[in-house]
């Protein structure tokens, strides 16, 4: 316990009231990357009316709000808000039915799979606590509201418009996640604890003919058949099996009808890696491997490779880390617990405290109810457990709500509450 948490379990009763009908609110109005119009007007009109200097459109839908109170370091903390294109299929009452128009123009349903409405409606609890405690803190809080993470353009984006002297260099940036584990639990990690992911498409030049004339022809299906099956090859035969590496062709189009060979193909891939050693080697063995296949097939052009997107390792400071898991053990005892491995997952966070050098953590907080997963790990059925994307994914809102309010405040404690 830090003056914070404790100040959350003297809060009113209404405040736990308000959070979840804010929740409820979100999670039936959710919106695509960068599109977070409402959600982040909601948020700034909430912010400055709890005192904060607020920001708007930083990064397109981006907020940033400032609260100043006395000397001491400025610790920002990061809620992500976008939602995904997918409709939802969990049953609840408060289940989105939003439709929007998709990247490619066509009706796409939207749900917030990913617990972000639950970042933003801890984010915004724990700003109504720090400012209605302010004898509790000193220093400078800077509360960070981002656009896009799933499609990683939001973080960039913010950075990009942030501009020199704009707002002050944190010290520390802290931001947190929820997943599948008990809704009463933290999990944290020291250093790598996210996955990089990079995003590519790669189109391969063939010369296209008809069915019946294959001399005629240079088949990009063959092209495309085999670099995939090779492609593989690359977690399987060159990295070490103790390394963790995942490659997957999402995505395999070439021609419209049968009888005619294309002039090209196209692969789509997705690739997660823990180092940035193994991550540069995947992508030169990528391109290596694509390029051979073009001229094993004696392709008249090389392959076309593009970025669809890419996430940055996140890799926790281990000197922050510590300070966080203590104010951990202090606040949840053996509900705090220590990630054996980094997950296989990716995330913008890292791309503030990596462009401007500065230590963040980054952690989880369950959002399973206990009782279910406590039953799941017995029955070894944990991976059946929905996760997020799933268009079943639905934290149970308590305890979750009250866990993720309280690891903000107890970690933010550990920089804002003196003698902390
Ligand atoms: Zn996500
Ligand atoms: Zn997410």
């Amino acid at each position: 316990m830090n003056a914070l948490t404790q100040a959350l379990g003297n809060a009113d009763a209404s405040l736990m009231v308000e959070l979840e009908s804010l929740y409820k609110d979100l999670h039936q109005h959710p919106e695509l990357s960068m599109q977070e119009v409402r959600t982040a007007k909601i948020v700034a009109d909430t912010m400055e009316g709890l005192g904060y200097e607020v920001t708007r459109n930083v990064g397109v839908t981006g907020v940033v709000c400032l609260m100043k109170n006395g000397s001491g370091p400025t610790v920002m903390l990061r809620a992500d808000m976008d939602a995904l294109p997918m409709a939802e299929n969990t049953g609840l009452p408060y289940a989105s039915t939003v439709t929007a128009r998709g990247a490619d123009g066509a009706e796409v349903g939207v749900a917030h799979a990913c617990g972000h409405d639950m970042h933003v409606t801890w984010m915004i609890g724990a700003a109504r606590i720090l400012a209605g405690n302010r004898a509790a803190w000193q220093g400078t809080l800077m509360i960070v509201f981002q656009p896009g993470e799933e499609t990683a353009e939001g973080a960039a984006a913010m950075v990009k418009d942030w501009g020199e002297g704009r707002f002050p260099t944190p010290d520390i940036i802290l931001g947190q996640h929820v997943m599948v584990g008990a809704a009463d639990t933290v999990m944290y990690r020291p250093g790598v604890t996210l996955s990089a992911g990079d995003s590519l498409k790669i189109r391969l030049f063939g010369r296209g003919s008809h069915g019946s004339q294959p001399q005629t022809s240079i088949d990009p299906v063959i092209m495309a058949a085999s670099a995939t099956l090779r492609l593989q090859t690359i977690v399987s035969r060159e990295i070490a099996p103790s390394e963790p590496a995942v490659l997957t062709i999402g995505s395999l189009q070439a021609g419209t009808k049968e009888n005619i060979i294309p002039d090209d193909a196209t692969i789509k891939l997705n690739v997660r890696t823990f180092s940035e050693d193994t991550r540069e080697y995947m992508l030169k063995s990528i391109r290596r491997i694509c390029c051979a296949e073009c001229d094993a097939s004696g392709a008249e052009r090389p392959p076309e490779f593009t970025t669809i997107n890419r996430y940055p390792l996140t890799e926790n400071d281990l000197a922050a880390t510590q300070k966080v898991a203590g104010a951990f053990h202090l606040q949840f005892g053996e509900r705090s617990l220590l990630a054996a491995h980094p997950a296989s997952a990716s995330e913008d966070f890292s791309i503030f405290g990596r462009s401007w050098g500065v230590p963040y953590v980054f952690w989880f907080v369950g959002g399973t109810d206990p009782d279910v997963y406590a039953k799941a790990l017995q029955e070894k059925t944990v991976n059946r457990i929905p996760s997020n994307h799933s268009p079943q994914f639905a934290p149970r809102i308590h305890p979750t709500l009250e866990t993720g309010l309280q690891a903000m405040l107890a970690a933010a404690g550990a920089w804002l509450c003196p003698g902390a």
